[in-house]
């Protein structure tokens, strides 16, 4: 049985190319208002009862309690229960953590994989009923980029995540709902497996016509390759009729 970590990013959203340039490598976006992090913000404040959710602003956290509070409490203890656990020496308290540094630092290659294995630019309605499963192996190299490989890629229904664990599905559909509401097609969900460890990356989509990555078919090629090397630096590429944008 996986242990659901409903772990960040949270608030993650596709952005066209004229608004790309607010966006910066390793951003961050608070989970109630979507405001992304800069130097000019200031720095988010985490959740301290989950350690995965962030806010710009306490007020933002304090609007977003009532909602939150039932799968942090969720994922809180499954985060103490994982501190028993442990392989060959790591506990899986500590593969969780390397986990969310791993969805974190991947965020963009992560989002586009998701998307591109959903179709999800042919094919928008596949967002209700898929979820991009990645598996990985773990290595306990002092790289920390190198922590983790691909062990192999999955198109898994949502229920793989959401039937489960009641918890996980309500804090889904509340974004699902929150991404229709601003015109969006509702949320992916790439789920991150190490083990019995399962990160959920859900990432809110914008409507098809305003994305305008390119569709690939080498995704799983281009994702093992990133994760391989350890490279953090992916871009999207975009093709549109006033040019081609990485980003
Ligand atoms: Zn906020
Ligand atoms: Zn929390």
């Amino acid at each position: 049985m996986a242990t659901a970590y409903h772990t960040q990013p949270a608030a993650a959203n596709y952005y066209s190319p004229s608004s790309s340039h607010h966006k910066e490598r390793g951003y961050r976006l608070c989970d109630t208002c979507g405001t992304a992090e800069t130097p000019a913000t200031g720095r988010f404040r985490l959740c301290g009862g989950c350690m995965a959710t962030q806010y710009c602003s306490q007020d933002c956290q304090r609007a977003d309690w009532a909602s939150h509070k039932a799968v942090c409490q969720h994922t809180a203890s499954t985060m103490s229960a994982a501190k028993q656990h442990t392989v060959s020496g790591i506990s899986d308290e500590n593969i969780a953590k390397y986990l969310r540094k791993f969805t974190s630092s991947h965020q963009d290659l992560l989002s586009w994989a998701g998307f591109q294995a959903l179709q999800l630019k042919r094919c928008p309605a596949n967002v209700r009923q898929q979820a991009l499963l990645i598996e990985l192996n773990f290595q306990n190299s002092s790289d920390s980029m190198r922590r983790f490989t691909v062990k192999g890629t999955h198109i898994v229904p949502k229920t793989y995540v959401t039937g489960s664990d009641p918890l996980v599905a309500a804090d889904i559909q509340r974004r699902d709902e929150r991404s229709r509401r601003s015109g969006g097609i509702g949320t992916a969900l790439i789920i991150i497996q190490c083990g019995a460890l399962n990160q959920v990356m859900p990432v809110e989509v914008d409507a098809p016509n305003k994305i305008s990555w390119d569709d690939r078919n080498d995704w799983a090629e281009v994702l093992h390759h990133f994760v391989h090397s350890g490279r953090t630096d992916f871009k999207p590429i975009s093709t549109t009729p006033r040019g081609t944008y990485y980003g």
